[in-house]
Parts: structure tokens; sequence; C-alpha cells
């Protein structure tokens, strides 16, 4: 089912991506911290924009590159190269903004797609997604914030809790409960809010664990998870995206693109950790001899290397499925559980292998490892994904009298 050769045009957009990661974005990291971080992004994404790298994934028609899934996985892959994400703000392809145009393109009126959706392209906007509060987040239908109708617009009130990128963010994706009846899913509706906005107030952003980790980081707000106030938010009808009750269906064509970006991204960091940690095994000596001699650190290093290589083919493979129109909701939950413990595992054992070292701020591996953990929480924690996959696997049997389906048996 799956075929292994890259198309060459894929390949090739491969090149031209990591050569511009090599030669404009990597050399800029040093600046981050030092100069302002939107100015440094201004200045890569013209040079993007010049080179004809942008918006990878976004049809030509509305300024992209058109990029299918699997060359897209491929440019990800060197975009996730750039671990202060400058990579993907000069690609104008960093999330939400990545997966709202995809949305606003599938949803969005032709008002909506001609205000909204230029300039989100065009590098001008930028956006944040409003749904998790502190009353629900895993189960996102407990969420209360309500909308109500009063005309041509709506009045919305509740709270919004890690609102990533709100702060520097001129719209925001909010959802709220705009009726009791019905279906719970039907339920909830999202809007499109223009910032700053007085009936959206932004009361702090949220102390994380991986934020003392980033020194470099200290005088920017680039990747702030805003607590929010929403208090007597007037929204013109017209914003509402993809209609009433429809916040839950719109959500499920993002998925796929979605997970193929964080799983890129996830791999690239852990091939960076992982060659960390060879090259520690191969130069730190202990009781007279390199650590990469003993064989339980060549184990530890088997072990990541098999993580990241299973991690790679169910990128490919779900690549493969969108490229194909294929339902890949399992393969979904699957790669999103499997390949953030990746993660956190192949930095683990470089931290280790690195000793005390791989304890200081001297390497990257620390703000790496607190950074990873909030893979096994964002966009559904583990135990929900692994709850959805056993459900396919029940599923599967019932229908089919064997479970292959659900565990990746259309390979073979
Ligand atoms: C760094 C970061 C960035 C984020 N960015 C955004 C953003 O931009 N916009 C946004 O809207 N949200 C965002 N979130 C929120 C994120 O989507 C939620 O944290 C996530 O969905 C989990 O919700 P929760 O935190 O409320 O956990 P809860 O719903 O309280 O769940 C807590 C724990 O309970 C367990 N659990 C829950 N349900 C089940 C179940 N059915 N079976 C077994 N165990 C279960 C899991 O272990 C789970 O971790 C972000 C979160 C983080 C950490």
């Amino acid at each position: 089912m799956v075929d292994f050769a890259i198309p060459e045009e894929a390949q090739a957009v491969r090149a031209r991506a990591a050569d511009f990661l090599d030669t404009h974005v990597l050399p800029a990291e040093a600046r981050v911290g030092r100069e302002p971080y939107f100015d440094i992004v201004a200045e890569l994404q013209a040079k993007a924009r010049a080179d004809g790298l942008w918006c990878p994934f976004v049809p030509v028609e509305w300024g992209g590159m058109g990029l299918g899934p699997l060359a897209n996985a491929l440019v990800q892959i060197e975009v996730g190269r750039s671990f202060t994400y400058l990579g993907a703000w000069a690609l104008n392809c960093m999330g939400p903004q990545d997966a709202t145009m995809l949305t606003l393109i599938e949803h969005g009126t032709q008002e909506q797609k001609e205000r909204y959706l230029r300039p989100l392209v065009a590098g001008d906007l930028r956006i944040c997604f409003s749904m998790t509060e502190r009353a629900a987040g895993a189960d996102a239908t407990g969420l209360r914030t309500s909308a109500v109708r009063d005309g041509d617009h709506w009045v919305l009130g509740g709270e919004k809790w890690f609102s990533s990128n709100a702060s520097i963010s001129q719209l925001a994706l909010v959802m709220a409960r705009t009726s009791e009846q019905g279906p719970r899913r039907e339920q909830f509706t999202t809007f499109l809010v223009e910032l700053p906005n007085p009936g959206y107030r932004i009361l702090r952003n949220i102390p994380t664990m991986d934020e003392p980790l980033r020194p470099r980081f200290e005088d920017e707000v680039t990747s702030g998870h805003a607590e929010v106030r929403i208090d007597n938010l007037v929204v013109p009808h017209a914003n509402v995206l993809g209609g009433v009750g429809r916040g839950f269906a719109m959500g499920q064509h993002r998925l796929g693109y979605g997970r193929l970006r964080h799983g890129m991204w996830s791999i690239a960091k852990a091939q960076a950790a992982l060659d960390l940690a060879a090259g520690r095994a191969l130069s730190r000596e202990t009781f007279g001899a390199p650590l990469a001699d003993r064989q339980g650190v060549q184990w530890m290093l088997a072990d990541c290397a098999e993580r990241l290589y299973l991690s790679r083919l169910m990128v490919l493979h779900i690549a493969a499925k969108m490229e194909r129109g294929q339902d890949l909701r399992q393969e979904n939950a699957i790669a999103k559980n499997y390949i953030a413990h990746m993660l956190h595992h192949v930095v683990d054992t470089a931290l280790q292998l690195h000793g005390s070292l791989g304890y200081t701020l001297d390497t990257p591996l620390a703000e790496w490892y607190a950074e990873a953990r909030q893979q096994r929480l964002v966009d559904g924690p583990d135990e929900v994904h692994r709850w959805m996959i056993g459900r396919g696997v029940l599923r599967a049997f019932e229908r089919d009298g064997t479970t292959a389906a659900a565990a990746g048996g259309d390979l073979l």
C-alpha cells in the first residue's frame, strides 16, 4: 500500500527548505533574545517569500506553495530543526496559524476569506485558538463560555485557559456554547474575534515548566499561554466560522495536517537529541573505556533509534493516507500518542548519557525535556488517544472479525 519512493519534486522542495534553514534561519537563532523576535521573523519572512518558500500547505490560489501532505511533511522536518520556531514563523507555517488557514479555506465565507485568510497568508495577522477552559480540556464539550444571539451579533461570556500566543495575536478563534439542546457536540460554535478587544481580556500568561529554562526567550512574548476573561464580548454574526453548532465538526480535517506537522517537528528534535547522545557516548570515557563501548549504552541508543524509525514510518503512512483522502483517525491517534512518548524518551536518554551536564542549561537538553512533556497533554492527553485507539481496535474486530484495520493492517 505505501510507496516508499519519495517523488522527485518532493525531494527537491525538501532540499530547498533545508538550504533555507541552513543559510538563513539557523544562523539567525543566535540573535533570538538579543533582538526583538518578530523583527528577526520579518526579515526571514521577506527572504522566504523571495525564495518561494511560503505557507507550504496552502493552495497556490490563496498564495501558498500548494504542497501535498507528503511534500509538506518533508518540508516540516526541515522547519522542525529550528527549535526557537523561527523556521516555522519564517515560512508562515506556525501553529495554529497553519491549521486556521486550512479551516478558513474549507469553511470560511467569502467575506471571512478576504478579511482574515488573505492577511493570515500574507503574514500580516497572527492568530490564537481559545477552546480550553479551566472547567474543561480533554473533554471540551464541558466548556462553559456561552454565546447568546442578539440580532445581528452574539454576546459571549466566560473564561479561557491556555490560549497559546493570545498576547501576540490580532485574531482569536473562540469556541463557545450556543445551545443547551440537541446532541452535545452540536451545541458549540466557533467565532472569529478581532484583538485587542475589551471583551477578551488577557489576565496573564500562565507560567509553565519550560519557561525558566528558556533564558533566550526572557524578553520575548512569543510563547505565552494566556488565561483570558471573556466578558460582554460582542461578535458580529458574520464572524461565525463554519456555521452555528459546527464548532466540533469543523476540527476534524485539521487533525491529519496538525499531526504531520507536530510529528515532523518532534522527529527533528528527537533526531538532534539522539545525535547529541551518540556524540557524548563516543567522547566520554568512564572506568577506562568510552561510554560507546558499553553494551548497556548501545542498547539505550538502539531503543531510541527503534522508536525514531517507527515514528518516521508512522508519519509517512499518515501522509500516504492523506494523499489518498483515506480515513486516518486510528493512525492519527496512535501517532499522536506514540511520537509524544518517543520524543520524551529520546530526550531523556540523551540527558541521562550527558550525566550532570545534561541537567544543566549548558546543553539544550533540559529545555527540550521540559518542553517535550507538553506533547503528552496538548491536542488531547495520552489517555484520551489510547481510549480512542482501543475503541478502534474493538470496532474493527466487530466489523471485520480481525483487528488488523486498527493496527496498520492496510500496509501489508
Ligand atoms: C503547552 C500547552 C499549550 C496549549 N495550547 C492550547 C491552545 O492554544 N488552545 C487551547 O484551546 N488549548 C490549549 N491547550 C490545552 C490542551 O489542549 C489541554 O490541556 C488538553 O486538552 C487537556 O485538557 P486539561 O488540561 O483540561 O486536562 P483534563 O481534561 O483536566 O484532564 C486531566 C488528565 O485526566 C486524564 N484524563 C482525561 N480524560 C480521560 C479519560 N477519558 N480517560 C482516562 N484519563 C483521562 C488525562 O491524564 C489528562 O491529562 C494547551 C495545553 C498546553 C499544556
